[in-house]
């Protein structure tokens, strides 16, 4: 296993919860997929022609043992992925694109439903997966999941980028949410649950509505972000991936972020950093 899980005890108002960090298998990308200085078309020629690829990095979920329930952010990769052929019912581009541009390695004990079970969580008891996004890492892991309330940002779904529907079990109907709520700095946010401790808040420019989690424990924020930047580096650095929707809608998530993290202690999450395995060890704050 490339990249080890992570438990952390916390307390949310007093209540014990745990919080597991799991990565499900790895991913590597262009350079200059990863970062670049500019964007759509310009970006796509740069990362299509760019022949190196970033070290391996992970693909995290998270896991919310909550009084409320047990929540799992994201499904993450399964083996499948390594199948030559498993994009081909996409189309000839996207197949050509998913199969050059990136690099998996995932083993079955990778997977989310197996770490579930090495945990000693069965299925069952999970209360909800959400997906941050559509993109395929994110939400590969759900086909083991067609009994599980299955949550995502109702506007996501309606206009999903670069999302590969093909790839959906046939079952896939997912509960659409309403952000309709403000939280904080977040003009847009839904509140997963009664506590007010676990919220959803909509972080756009990955995608057109893209949201990321805020999980507030006694402790500290942790803050799932999902793939608003590959690396708690990039975000400080601001610089911005190669695949944005619109980087202007990216720097101001940035700055939403930014101002989120100086009123509360950070503990900063991105679904692809490597060094976020640290942070949540050890409880480092962003500022
Ligand atoms: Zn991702």
């Amino acid at each position: 296993m490339m990249f080890a899980p992570i438990t952390v005890q916390l307390y949310c108002d007093n209540y014990p919860v745990k919080v597991h960090l799991i990565s499900t298998g790895a991913v590597a990308v262009k350079t200059k997929f990863r970062e670049n200085r500019h964007q759509g078309i310009r970006a796509m020629l740069s990362f299509l022609f760019d022949k190196n690829f970033t070290d391996w990095m992970p693909v995290y979920v998270l896991i919310i043992e909550h009084r409320e329930g047990i929540f799992i952010f994201d499904a993450g990769e399964i083996t499948a992925v390594n199948d030559k052929d498993y994009f081909k019912s996409s189309g000839f581009i996207a197949n050509w694109f998913d199969t050059t541009q990136f690099k998996f390695s995932i083993t079955k004990e990778e997977e989310l439903i197996e770490q579930l079970h090495h945990l000693n969580i069965s299925k069952e008891k999970v209360a909800a997966i959400v997906l941050t996004h559509l993109h395929f890492d994110h939400t590969d892991g759900i086909r083991y999941f067609g009994d599980t309330k299955i949550i995502v940002n109702k506007d996501e779904w309606e206009r999903p980028f670069g999302d590969l529907p093909k790839l959906y079990p046939a079952w896939f109907k997912p509960v659409q949410v309403d952000f309709d709520q403000q939280y904080d700095v977040f003009e847009k946010a839904y509140c997963l649950t009664e506590s007010k401790d676990i919220i959803l808040v909509e972080t756009p420019g990955h995608t057109y509505h893209h949201s990321s989690v805020v999980i507030k424990t006694d402790e500290t924020t942790l803050f799932f972000a999902a793939d608003i930047c590959y690396s708690q580096q990039q975000l400080n650095e601001n610089k911005f991936p190669g695949n944005n929707t619109d980087n202007r809608v990216a720097q101001n998530t940035y700055n939403t972020v930014k101002k989120f993290a100086q009123k509360n202690k950070l503990v900063f999450i991105p679904s692809h950093d490597a060094t976020a395995r640290e942070r949540l060890q050890q409880l480092f704050a962003l500022y």
